[in-house]
């Protein structure tokens, strides 16, 4: 084996997310919540050369499928990427994720007295405002956000 194959190795079952904005790589894992306690082998390049004088980040994970909340995490923060699934080293799907309209309940609303932050069980929903400055807008208490500062909802809280 040589060493490039190493390096792109092909995965049989999973999710291989390319075209990740450069940087943004380490960012996906924390919002994908995708840190390897599942025990499945999850690869992830970054800085790879992409054309002329450009780098990209990727991402591979056997044997998990992106769903579709996951694919809206990533229009946010990686709006360029593409998600891959592979399944039985074929590529079944090609997803180019989008960004909607409005979020829901990706991003905690930064505002302290906002009422999704409260005890009730409200959960945040936000409209983007700007898609190519991913300027967002919470819907309940009309905070204009920054994504790159907005704080993940946690999937599994206990
Ligand atoms: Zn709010």
């Amino acid at each position: 084996m040589q060493e490039s194959d190493l390096t792109v190795r092909r995965i049989k079952d999973g999710t291989v997310i390319d075209h990740i904005d450069q940087g943004k790589g380490i960012k996906v894992l924390e919002a994908l919540e995708i840190d390897g306690k599942e025990g499945n082998v999850i690869t992830i390049a970054l800085n790879v050369p992409s054309g002329k004088s450009k780098k990209k980040d990727i991402i591979k994970v056997e044997n998990r499928y992106l769903e579709d909340d996951d694919t809206n995490k990533l229009a946010v923060i990686a709006p360029k990427s593409t998600v891959n699934i592979i399944k039985n080293y074929k590529l079944v799907q090609k997803r180019r994720v989008s960004l909607p309209n409005e979020i829901e309940r990706i991003f905690r609303c930064s505002n302290p007295e906002c009422v999704t932050n409260s005890t009730e069980h409200i959960e945040s929903t936000m409209d983007v405002v700007d898609k190519s400055g991913l300027v967002l807008k919470c819907r309940y208490c009309s905070r204009i956000l920054d994504v790159n500062k907005l704080k993940y909802y946690q999937k599994n809280l206990e």
